[in-house]
């Protein structure tokens, strides 16, 4: 069995540094190139620290993948320890839009027609469980993540998207009893003030969180409950042993654990070559605005959901948790230029969608890395006796609070750990060794399909 290797450098940085000359008017004074979410749960600073020479399970990635399943094993009575090559909360975990979903990138009737009702009938039951996962899990830890059912508006650009979204709906309240309605365009102004729009579906039981909150409750959770987590010190390399398990080498030290999750998603680098080759990372970017006063947010997104645009290519705007602020997200995929300088495009983005955006200044410009997979699933696998859970595809606040306590319990070899998405081959390409060259390309892609589709 062969080893594994990672160049990951400690907390190897994707806070963009190139400051381009962009309108220093679009600018807070106080403007940051951090996730607005750091401001109330910024990362544990940490020092580099030796591990222990032995656990039960060594989980590689400390985001809400890894500490879900942390969370897990460590209640079941496991030693576990938990090592992250960045400060606790450095990954995408921390920098995400904060809604939670049932988002699937095959749509209910696609599975139906591939696959037959029952598939896609268990695929989707599995996306409502991910679902119910993150709101028993806020629930029962008592975490204080502003977690709220809000609603989520889909928005459509033209008809043909409009009745697209209407009979995918349909189906999925014919076959699941998913409850949703469509709005024409004389109602959409009553939820978010722009004309863009011919019409949209209100899903109203989709929801949101604060992301930062979110995982400093998790990491709060899985230390009280025994679980060593560790920052600052990436895993080098892991090695199986003869007669089971594996050593976990970092340069601080090696742990000896009966068993691995690798949980680094988009931030897996050259850790574990069979899975970069299975891992798609992109590059996702996201603004914050100064606060506004009440009257103009009641104006601009007066019902307080989360938007998306019924677009391949995803945009998303909502309010944040206090109300103060919109986020918005966009341009997913596209080659790093700086915070300023994509923080500037966004700016200009939003504000082709909601105009009065463009009397607001930009408070923070970050950007997060996320990974896809070429057949569009999330994975949980076991290979080489590793286990890995990844791959979500901008879906990972749901599936990966789901799919970390799944791989926990695969680990504990108990039937909770079924799961539909453990089912499924997961594929590379050919002569695909890790480098997402191609990403924009694709993105550009799915734009012009958006184009198309919203003519
Ligand atoms: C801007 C943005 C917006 C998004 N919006 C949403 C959204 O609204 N809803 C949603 O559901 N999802 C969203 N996502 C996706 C979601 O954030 C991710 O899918 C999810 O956070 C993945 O969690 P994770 O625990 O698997 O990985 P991460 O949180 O990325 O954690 C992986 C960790 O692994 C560590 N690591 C890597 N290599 C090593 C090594 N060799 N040794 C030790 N540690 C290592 C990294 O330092 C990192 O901390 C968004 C993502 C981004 C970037």
């Amino acid at each position: 069995m062969c080893e594994y290797r990672s160049s990951m450098s400690r907390g190897r940085g994707h806070e963009v540094d190139r400051v381009n000359d962009v309108n220093p008017s679009v600018f807070a004074a106080d403007f940051k190139e951090t996730p607005y979410w750091w401001d109330a749960a910024p990362p544990d600073v940490v020092e580099p620290a030796a591990p222990p020479p032995r656990a039960d399970v060594a989980i590689v990635g400390a985001g809400i993948t890894g500490l879900n399943a942390a969370l897990v094993l460590a209640r079941a009575g496991r030693n576990v320890v938990v090592l992250d090559a960045g400060d606790l909360g450095h990954g995408a975990s921390t920098r995400n839009a904060g809604y939670v979903g049932r988002s699937l990138k095959h749509s209910f009737g696609e599975l139906m027609a591939r696959h037959g009702a029952a598939y896609a009938v268990a695929v989707y039951r599995e996306m409502q469980a991910a679902f119910d996962s993150v709101v028993a899990r806020v629930r029962d830890e008592e975490i204080a993540c502003g977690f709220k059912i809000c609603g989520r508006l889909v928005l459509a650009k033209a008809k043909r998207q409009y009745d697209d979204l209407a009979r995918e709906l349909e189906l999925r309240k014919t076959h699941l009893g998913s409850d949703f309605t469509m709005l024409p365009r004389s109602s959409v102004r009553d939820e978010i003030a722009s004309d863009l729009y011919c019409g949209a579906a209100l899903i109203p039981d989709l929801g949101a969180i604060h992301p930062g909150l979110y995982h400093r409750g998790l990491r709060e959770r899985a230390a009280a409950a025994g679980a060593i987590l560790i920052g600052r010190t990436p895993v080098e390399r892991i090695a199986p042993v003869a007669g089971g398990g594996f050593d976990v080498a970092t340069p601080q030290g090696t742990t000896r654990a009966r068993d691995v999750l690798v949980a680094t998603n988009g931030y897996s680098g050259s850790l574990w070559p069979w899975l970069r080759r299975r891992l798609i990372p992109f590059d996702a970017y996201m603004i914050a605005t100064e606060p506004l006063a009440p009257a103009l947010m009641n104006r601009l997104l007066p019902t307080d959901r989360t938007y998306i645009d019924h677009v391949h290519d995803i945009i998303s705007m909502r309010r944040s948790p206090d109300g103060t602020r919109i986020l918005f997200l966009w341009r997913t995929g596209t080659r790093p230029t700086g915070a300023r300088d994509k923080g500037a495009q966004l700016w200009a983005d939003a504000a082709r969608i909601v105009p009065e955006i463009a009397t607001l200044k930009i408070s923070h410009s970050w950007t997060g890395r996320c990974a896809g997979t070429f057949d569009l699933w999330p994975h949980i696998v076991r290979h080489d006796g590793i286990h890995f859970a990844g791959g979500y595809c901008f879906a990972g606040v749901p599936m990966g609070t789901y799919l970390g306590a799944k791989a926990a319990h695969r680990i504990l070899g108990n039937a909770d750990g079924a799961t539909v998405f453990a089912e499924r081959d997961f594929p590379t390409m050919p002569f695909h060794a890790g480098n997402p060259w191609f990403v924009p390309a694709v993105m550009k892609w799915y734009g012009l399909r958006d184009r198309w589709a919203s003519r």
